[in-house]
Parts: C-alpha cells; structure tokens; sequence
C-alpha cells in the first residue's frame, strides 16, 4: 500500500504495543521526525518500559509535537494511541497548527505481538496487555474515520506493515518550485471580454479564446473570484479551467468561488443577486459543464505560494503568520480578509488592517476590496480595481513589478459604493 503524505503533516501510528511501530517508523521517518513515548519515558526515568512516568512523558511529547508543527516538520507519533482520547489531544495538536493528521494503523494479530514482547528485553507486557490493546485497536478502527484524520490507511498483518511505502506529496498551496515570470489577474467577476483584452495586452496568444498561450516562460495566476456580477462568469470559468489544466494558470479561490461551490454542491446558501446571474449563465450550460465546474472550483487552493516562498497570492491578501497555513482561520482571512473582533492562535487580537502592518518579506498579491488604482502598501498589493463595477481589470507582471490595464466596456453592476467615492 502507498500511503500519501502532505509534505508538512503529523502522522498518528495506531497499534498495540508489539505490533512493529517502532520498526516501523524508524524505517520510513528521519529519527528526528520521530517522537516516541518510550524516548520520553527514558528522558524522564531513565527506563522507556517505566509506565509511572507516561504522563510526564506525554507532556513531553506533546509539547515537542506542538513546536515541530509550527515551524512545519512532519512529524510521527510512535505511542499505541490505541485509545480515542489520546489520538483527540494529538489531532488538536495539528488543527491548532493548521497541518493535517494522517492515521496509519498497524492492524498486527495480537498472538504475533505477543510472541515479539516476549522477546524483548526489559519488558514485562503479558498476554493481557495487548489483549486490552488489540481490543482498543478493534473499537478505534470503527471511529477512526470520524475522528478528523485527513487519511486512515489501515495496514492489515505483518505483510501489508513490511511492504508499505510512503510517498510525500508537496502542499497543494506548495508551488514554490514555479518561480514565474507571472502575470497575476485581479477579480474578474465573469468579464470575459475585458479578460481577453487584458491578455491580448499582455501578449498571449489568443487564437483559441478559451485557451490562451502565455509568451514563452510566462505563466497566469488569477487572485479569484472568477464568477459572479459579471457578464459571463461560464466563459471565465472555462478559460481559467483550460489554462490551469494545460498547466499554464493557477487560480486561488475567492469568496464568491467559494460562496458559488457551496450552492452547486446543494449546501444552503443565500443567493444574492451577483450569484443568481451566475447561477442563471451556468443554467444554459450543458451539465457536464456544471459537474466540472463544480469539481474545478472545489479543487481550489485558498492560498499559493510561489517562487521559494517569495511571492503569496491569497484572494483578500494574508498576514505573515498564516504564510503556508491550511487553518479554519487562514481560509476565512484568505476569503475574506481581515475581520476584527477576532484573535489568533494564541489568544492575541489580530490588528485591523493587515497590510498597514504587514512586515513580512513575501510579496503578497490580492484582490477582494476595490481600489480605483492598485497601490502598494509594504510588500502587499491589491489589484482588484473593480471591473464589473466599471472600473479596470488590472495585472501585476511579476517580478517587474509593471501594472498592465484595461478598462471595463461598460458598468456591468452597480456598486454599493460609487467608484468615484473610492479613494484613489
Ligand atoms: P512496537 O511495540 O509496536 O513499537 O513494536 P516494535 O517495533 O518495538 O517491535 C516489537 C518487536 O518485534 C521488536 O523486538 C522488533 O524487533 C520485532 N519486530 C518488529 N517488526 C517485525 C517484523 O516484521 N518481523 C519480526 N519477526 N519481528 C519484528
Ligand atoms: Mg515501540
């Protein structure tokens, strides 16, 4: 069995004591991606059989946890987390650090971890000890799935644990590896027209419409919200689908991709006018166009990060601390923006107004709150210039730093705010 692992990620072994996890992780991890709770009862009582201390130790083992997820080491738990209580502080552990936890259970015959404890030096386990832990085992495997685990892989017998190998796949947020140059859109709102002008103006070739061709080397990265208010939000939908999928774009979701999932998903949503004409465009479409832009937008990423960590795109912008982060909170400011009144991981209340106080040395690019003329702010950029409110569709070329625009042909919908009260 292949088990996939998100490049930063916390992975729980499951399996009574004799099962082979020890072994077993010490052939897939590096030692120091390794936290075990029998390192932590020797660090404590010089003796890793010693179970008066396992309390402390767990402490211990906790808290390393806690570190290593925050500065983004994957990390495995070698301990029998045989029992639901033990596996929920850990999948706090990772939730609170924004990393996903993947279960990987050693589903061993307790007669065979029995005979192995048996051969094992300092250790006293009786029969009785794996039987209480296959018996936990066999009730986790029933409520493992529910429990919050991005992946259970349950290996069953000592065949399937010996054969297993692990694959590390890089974050779906993760293109560090894509370093441009780029040309990054903002908020297009279904103006298809005005898209097309824009790449036309940026030199793409537009022979299919629907699929334009980047100049050499160049590559397209959308801020979101592709759909809504806009004339033609299948159209954007179908170029921006054709380009990513040729591996010529990237796009993160906006709230409106978002708020636009949730309803073709068939979860509640209040349709306001914006979405209805989506919702009405997507109407003339055939299904099979709906399905794949049901399944394009749920594939989308609330932030990227590209060029080694250099550059961030994030649709309503993003703090530093939530740089790389897939947390509740990194997604809700990624879709929409900074909400006061709340705090962070730790307690602190977030500032207003992110960009003002933004230090950090990624270049962060966003669109979401309309500005008549993009305008930098430290190292942040806002770029939605309001289109499909009459405005301009605007690029940045990354990393020349030129703004490329065009304006809308028409006011496609009203603002609640006139542009020309926006400040410029
Ligand atoms: P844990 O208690 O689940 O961590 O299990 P360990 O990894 O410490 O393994 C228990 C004992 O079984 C050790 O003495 C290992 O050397 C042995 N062991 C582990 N995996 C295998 C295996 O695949 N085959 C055999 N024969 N022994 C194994
Ligand atoms: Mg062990």
């Amino acid at each position: 069995m292949t088990i996939h692992l998100p490049e930063t990620c916390l992975v729980v072994l499951v399996g009574p004591s004799g099962s082979g996890k020890s072994t077993f992780v010490k052939s897939h991890f590096l030692p120091t991606e390794i936290l075990s709770s029998d390192f932590f009862r020797a660090m404590l009582a010089d003796d890793d059989a010693d179970q008066s201390v396992s309390a402390g130790a767990f402490e211990l083992l906790h808290l390393a946890a806690l570190k290593r997820l925050a500065y983004r080491r994957t990390t495995a738990i070698d301990a029998t987390n045989v029992r639901a209580e033990s596996r929920k502080t850990l999948l706090e552990i990772a939730r609170k650090c924004g990393v996903p936890a993947v279960a990987v259970v050693l589903n061993v015959p307790p007669e065979e971890c029995h005979s192995r404890n048996q051969h094992r030096v300092g250790r006293s386990f009786g029969p009785e000890v794996v039987r209480k832990h296959t018996e936990g085992l066999q009730l986790s495997l029933s409520q493992l799935g529910e429990e919050g685990f991005q992946a259970v892989y349950v290996l069953n017998g000592v065949a399937e644990v010996n054969a297993a190998i692990f694959e590390r796949d890089p974050l779906p947020i993760d293109k560090n590896r894509e370093a441009g140059p780029f040309d990054i859109v903002g908020d297009v709102h279904g103006c298809l027209d005005e898209l097309q002008h824009l790449l036309a103006k940026l030199g793409y070739d537009l022979s299919d419409p629907l699929n334009p061709i980047p100049p050499l080397g160049r590559k397209l990265i959308f801020v979101g919200d592709l759909v809504d208010r806009g004339p033609d939000s299948p159209g954007v939908l179908r170029l921006a689908m054709n380009m990513i999928a040729a591996g010529r774009a990237f796009c993160v979701a906006g709230n409106h991709d978002d708020k636009c999932l949730r309803f073709l998903k068939g979860n509640g949503v209040k349709v306001a006018h914006g979405l209805q004409l989506t919702l009405d465009q997507l109407a003339t479409q055939p299904p099979e166009f709906r399905e794949a832009a049901t399944a394009f937008l749920g594939t989308l990423p609330i932030q990227l990060s590209f060029d080694g960590g250099r550059l961030i795109v994030a649709h309503a912008g993003l703090p530093e601390d939530l740089h790389g982060k897939q947390s509740a909170r990194a997604k809700a400011f990624a879709l929409y923006g900074d909400t006061s009144g709340e705090s962070d991981e730790f307690g602190l209340p977030i500032r207003a107004n992110w960009a003002e106080n933004y230090r950090g040395a990624a270049m962060v690019v966003y669109g979401h709150v309309v500005t008549r003329t993009a305008r930098w702010q430290n190292r942040t950029i806002c770029i939605d210039t309001g289109c499909v409110f009459g405005g301009e569709l605007t690029a940045l070329r990354y990393p020349e730093g030129e703004l490329v625009c065009v304006p809308a042909a028409r006011e496609y919908f009203e603002p609640k705010r006139p542009l020309s009260e926006i400040p410029s």
